[in-house]
């Protein structure tokens, strides 16, 4: 094309006019702009003279002159969108983005090329303006630099920035030469709170407002903390009551304040992680007296609490004004308030990650996030709901190497699915104890989300009491039962019901240290292989859960102490199952009908008689977890009150038919009493190794059972050593009732 157009021009420049009467007349493709004697000149780049005798060539298609173009030059075309936009934050500048690009490839052959930059806010394909809240520096158009510093953009938001090469003739056409970036901030810091007031006052109520820094938007995830204590008098100083609210909007009110008195209140803003910020307020503000109002103002009624308030998170008391950093203990703001000693440890409430409208932010919240470069998997440990999981170490550059479990998503799950399979983290991070399996991270923001906890070497409760079945002491499983109910505790003070506590949810350490996992928020309904339907809907685990969890839902910490009587009776008989081979509708109606089981095979009696108590039918009446652990502290403090014995009846335990053998002996081979016991798949184990008669079977080591391929080898003994020493046959059921 060029090329071509290259021939014509040189034609006519051989031929560059005609004589029309004294003047030369140009040829098209020629013009001169007056009627003068002068030459005709070559139509200038992009430009055509189609007629002869033009006065000036008109631009070409595509082609513009700017207004201060003399019609003599060429024409000129617009630029091509400038290059390589990028969006760098601006270390502590607040809400603040510099935006720099490369010149256009192409400025049109023109150097008059300046940039214009918009911004708009979208969210999917809804985009609007983002108005005059973002300011530009140095401005946003007629830029002659190619960058742009962006200010006062909220964190979390998505912005489009929108910058447009433009020059002389722009203006022109409607195509835009523009290069588009959409971004957000990577920082979070909350704003600041800048100045507190009073807004109204009342005899039990205060409301108050503050200002922030900057514009807060509803939605850009910042919430305040405002903590108030009444202001101490001398003689009280040595007990003071904090409440924290957090709050989404700048704006509150407070009743059931007492009259007359001066209030302390702290605000400062969080981020959407829960971050404070770097500042915060605190102002006096005092209740009516209670005389003044009556006569002025009607008592403002109601507990309502302006409607800003997410949540109550904590009402601490605390004693002494000791502190005490847990060293577990996750840094957040409440900390702050912890008291030191065990027994006045703060009532800090478990937040239920749902109440997050985004479950993201709840996992930023409560879990720190681990680089997967840090993690090395070695070798699978166990299958989780989600996926496998692994026995690995974690190495966090400047920190001792640590042994870890790793929880994996497997491939091909919703973005559901991998909610749910977060939430464990976000509840785990929550909680800091000894007896709670402890989070050490998870990965969020790469493909293959992760969950990371401490490794506890010797897996599974239930597993572990099995392979050791009948080789631990009475102390040593009490020790343990202890260690579970500590960790119920803290989760009952934090308002954390479990509801599927269960020996298989336990995790046991290297030191036998029992620890609570298994926190998913799905995972009664899901993921546990004992979870039954019921007839008022969801999955329970039928053996360990309290009627009234049962028929009505209704879960608590009460229903927790119920489970825990259960997972009492599953230490004492090392991993025994509940109820055997019970169908669950035959335990709900044992239970129904006053049934419970009986004590498992030397079971110190006060074990057995606490096992009792968390069954009770009536919830109120059941031990509370604190009892629970004071109860076993003292049993494990005085070794002798184990040494009592609880009635064990392996008519009831393993449900005898009421027929003996001839011979005095119940039972006339080993396969009927395999059979008695609802053991019969053994039965073969034991014919194969020659094993006949119920002497020869007391006379096998627990190893030789175990060697024939039997699972409880202990427990398979004690039985048979109890039935063989049997006198009486006709008991039934009726001692399993309480
Ligand atoms: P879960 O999905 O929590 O039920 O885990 C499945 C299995 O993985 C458990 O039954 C354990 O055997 C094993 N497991 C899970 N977490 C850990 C851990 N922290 N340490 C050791 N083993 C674990």
């Amino acid at each position: 094309m060029e090329g071509g157009e290259q021939k014509e021009r040189t034609r006519q420049e051989s031929e560059p006019s005609q004589k029309r009467g004294e003047l030369a007349v140009c040829h098209p493709g020629y013009f001169k702009a007056s009627e003068s004697s002068e030459k005709c000149q070559p139509c200038p780049k992009h430009t055509q003279a189609l007629s002869t005798g033009s006065i000036s060539c008109n631009c070409q298609e595509g082609y513009y002159r700017a207004p201060t173009d003399p019609s003599t030059v060429a024409c000129s075309a617009l630029p091509s969108a400038p290059l390589d936009l990028v969006a760098t934050t601006m270390h502590n500048a607040v809400g603040k983005i510099e935006l720099s690009w490369s010149p256009p490839a192409d400025t049109g052959e023109r150097d008059d090329v300046d940039y214009s930059v918009t911004c708009e806010r979208c969210e999917g394909d809804d985009c609007l303006p983002c108005g005059e809240s973002v300011r530009f520096e140095p401005g946003s158009t007629g830029l002659q630099d190619t960058w742009v510093s962006v200010s006062e953009l909220e964190p979390h938001l998505n912005y489009t920035f929108t910058v447009e090469a433009r020059n002389g003739v722009s203006q022109f056409s409607s195509k835009r030469a523009a290069t588009t970036l959409t971004t957000a901030l990577c920082y979070t810091d909350p704003p600041k709170v800048m100045s507190m007031r009073l807004e109204d006052q009342g005899v039990t109520s205060l409301s108050l407002s503050w200002a922030v820094s900057r514009r807060a938007q509803p939605n850009s995830g910042h919430r305040y903390e405002l903590m108030y204590r009444k202001k101490e008098s001398d003689s009280e100083k040595d007990v003071t009551t904090y409440t924290v609210l957090v709050l989404e909007k700048s704006s509150v009110q407070i009743s059931d304040l007492a009259p007359g008195t001066v209030y302390v209140f702290r605000v400062q803003a969080l981020s959407p992680e829960g971050n404070p910020g770097s500042n915060s307020m605190e102002r006096e503000f005092q209740t009516l007296p209670e005389v003044e109002v009556q006569s002025s103002m009607p008592v403002i009624m109601g507990a309502v609490v302006g409607g800003g308030i997410m949540l109550l998170i904590v009402v601490v008391i605390l004693l002494l004004h000791r502190r005490r950093r847990n060293p577990h203990a996750r840094q957040g703001p409440e900390d702050t308030y912890f008291s030191s000693s065990e027994q006045l440890k703060p009532l800090k409430t478990y937040v239920d990650p749902h109440t997050y409208e985004d479950p993201n932010t709840a996992i930023l919240k409560f879990a720190s996030e681990i680089h997967p470069s840090h993690i090395a998997k070695q070798k699978v440990i166990g299958a989780g709901e989600f996926g496998e999981v692994y026995r690995g170490v974690l190495k966090v550059p400047g920190r001792k190497e640590v042994a870890v479990a790793i929880k994996t998503l497997k491939p091909g799950y919703t973005e559901k699915q991998r909610q749910d399979f977060l939430s464990e983290a976000s509840i785990m991070g929550q909680f800091s104890h000894q007896n709670i399996i402890r989070l050490e991270g998870v990965v969020t923001k790469f493909k293959h989300a992760m969950i990371i906890t401490e490794y506890m070497e010797n897996g599974a409760l239930d597993n572990y009491l099995r392979d050791h079945d009948g080789e631990m002491a009475s102390y040593q499983l009490v020790s343990m039962l202890r260690g579970i109910a500590a960790g119920m505790k803290y989760l009952s003070d934090m308002n954390y019901v479990h509801r599927d506590l269960a020996a298989r949810n336990i995790l046991v350490n290297s030191n036998l240290e029992c620890k609570v996992s298994d926190f998913g928020l799905s995972r009664v309904l899901e993921d546990d292989p004992e979870g039954t339907y019921t007839t008022s809907g969801g999955k329970i685990p039928i053996r360990w859960t309290a009627p009234e969890a049962i028929a009505y839902r209704k879960f608590t910490s009460a229903s927790d102490v119920w489970s825990f009587g259960i997972v009492m009776w599953e230490v004492m008989a090392f991993g025994e199952r509940p109820y055997w081979d019970m169908s669950n509708h035959e335990v709900m109606k044992a239970i129904n009908e006053a049934f419970r089981l009986p004590a498992p095979m030397d079971c110190p009696s006060a074990v057995y008689q606490l096992m009792l108590q968390c069954w009770l039918q009536d919830r109120s009446k059941r031990p509370r977890f604190p009892d629970i652990v004071s109860l076993l502290d003292k049993l494990l403090r005085s070794p002798e009150s184990l040494k009592t014995i609880a009635d064990f009846d392996p008519r009831v335990s393993i449900r005898l038919p009421s027929t003996s053998g001839s011979d005095g002996s119940p039972f006339r081979s080993v396969s009927e009493w395999l059979e008695s016991i609802k053991m019969s798949q053994y039965s073969e184990n034991f014919a194969r190794a020659g094993v006949t008669t119920m002497d020869q079977v007391l006379q096998m080591k627990n190893e030789d059972i175990r060697n024939i391929g039997v699972r409880l080898p202990g427990h398979l003994k004690r039985i048979a050593y109890s039935i063989l020493g049997l006198k009486d046959q006709t008991s039934t059921l009726s001692v399993f009732a309480v």
